[in-house]
């Protein structure tokens, strides 16, 4: 007998029949502190049994409300129904025989769906592998064979994944480098455009004058005929959902086009209909010469793929890209059933819909509570920044307290930025309006419960 979706349907209402963590969650807890490395860590101390929709069904019944997609994975709702029937019917039919050994039609579909959704209408290839970070890597890989050259330009506040390459391109060095090094080198530091904290006595700096401003350190510290790649995230992710002032990636790429350098955008956070587009590239009209995706690709599988110009894809020699598992049979199939989700269901519409009551309820939240300095974020990758009133200082602290409270409440939400003082909010695109506008509630509660600091 297989499950289907439906009869795994969770009731989409926040419920806690236990305080949390519950009893099933401490007692798991308790054995993952003895049998799982300690370097894993656990944003809540809550173990997952169901989801669907909106919710997590913890271990103790507990309904939660889903915030977080899993990082921005479950953008099509957790064992969404194509998904859960494409990987059923891919499980059963064969597991796995390695693409590079003897190739499978699904993989040729990803790649062909792929080159047809991300921006551009050129010719294009794509290459699948497991992970963000993988991917990250083996976009290096493709733009220094391809330009001959070793440099990478990377930006700050970014964050590309842990690998050793991928360390040495993210920014924050607590959790993700401290410790790790030696990284990996050629790899060159860039100023990004952040509107909150780009703002001068002159206002902010508008997105040609600090792509002018990173361009230039570009130009005089690794030299242009030096770099084989520029990589950045359209909204930086772990960063901060950092959006850039207008401008600002049209100017990066233009400067890329005119020196032969790859423009690589990192999507893994912000692709596929998280952000209200296919891609965020999409909304200013930005064609990267490769293009970087996974999280949301293929409905909680693990798969990752570069895409980009077919001259570029072509560079790398036969047999120097791939891996054991890299597009995986069910996961191309969970990605096939995830993309056709995307289309059916109309998500692009429906994360703009997110966005729109989002920042509806937060916006009234800023005017009543001075904390939040900062509101931004597109569709459903909507963040906001908290400080110490009228000034652009962070609060950590009380980003911790309000995310702690929130999860006691049954909601998931997480941190981000470099400074830890976002609170970042990522929901499945299969919730309902009830529980974002229940999740919002809570948020309010939150923050009304966390005093002000005095100052
Ligand atoms: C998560 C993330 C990565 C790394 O992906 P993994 O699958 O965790 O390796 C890379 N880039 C961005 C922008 C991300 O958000």
């Amino acid at each position: 007998m297989t499950l289907t979706a439906d009869q795994t349907a969770v009731d989409q209402g926040r419920r806690l029949v236990t305080e949390l963590p519950g009893p099933r969650s401490r007692e798991l807890m308790a054995r993952k502190s003895v049998a799982v490395a300690g370097g894993v860590g656990t944003t809540m101390p809550v173990f997952a049994a169901r989801a669907a929709g909106g919710i997590v069904v913890d271990v103790d019944g507990n309904h939660l409300i889903d915030l977080g997609s899993g990082i921005a994975v479950t953008t099509v709702g957790n064992s969404a129904p194509r998904v859960v029937d494409a990987v059923q019917e891919q499980v059963a039919a064969f597991t796995h025989t390695c693409f590079m050994v003897t190739p499978y039609e699904g993989y040729v579909a990803v790649a062909e769906a792929l080159n047809r959704v991300t921006p551009g209408d050129h010719e294009k290839r794509s290459a699948l592998f497991n992970s963000g970070a993988e991917a990250v890597e083996n976009a290096v890989k493709i733009a220094r064979a391809a330009t001959g050259r070793d440099a990478v330009a990377v930006f700050d506040h970014a964050y590309h994944g842990r690998t050793n390459l991928t360390m040495a391109m993210t920014a924050k060095v607590m959790p993700y480098k401290r410790g790790f090094g030696p990284f990996a080198g050629e790899v060159y530091r860039a100023p990004v455009s952040y509107p909150f904290r780009d703002a001068g006595p002159d206002g902010a700096l508008d997105g040609a004058a600090a792509a002018r401003r990173a361009l230039d350190l570009l130009d005089k510290q690794v030299g242009a005929d030096q770099l084989a790649a520029l990589v950045i995230e359209p909204i930086q992710g772990e960063g901060g959902f950092i959006e850039p002032a207008p401008g600002f990636l049209p100017a990066l790429a233009q400067w890329c086009h005119e020196h032969g350098v790859v423009f690589v955008a990192d999507e893994v956070q912000t692709g596929f209909a998280r952000t209200g587009d296919w891609f965020a590239c999409d909304r200013e009209g930005v064609v990267p010469d490769l293009i970087v995706t996974a999280k949301g690709i293929a409905g909680g599988l693990p798969l990752s793929a570069v895409t980009g110009r077919a001259e570029l894809m072509d560079a790398a020699h036969a047999g120097g890209l791939g891996g054991t598992y890299g597009g995986n049979p069910l996961a191309c199939a969970a990605a096939l059933a995830a993309i056709e989700t995307i289309e059916a269901e109309g998500l692009l519409g429906r994360a703009r819909e997110v966005e729109a009551l989002m920042t509806r309820r937060l916006r009234a939240l800023q005017e009543r509570d001075p904390r939040i300095g900062d509101l931004r974020g597109r569709g459903a990758m909507i963040a906001v920044e908290l400080v110490r009133p009228g000034t652009t200082e962070p609060d950590a602290d009380l980003a911790k307290a309000v995310a702690t409270a929130a999860h006691r409440d049954g909601v998931i939400v997480l941190t981000c930025g470099t400074y830890s003082n976002v609170l970042r909010f990522l929901p499945p695109l299969s919730i309902s309006d009830a529980l974002l506008e229940d999740a919002l509630d809570v948020l309010d509660t939150a923050f009304a419960s966390v005093p002000g600091k005095a100052r």
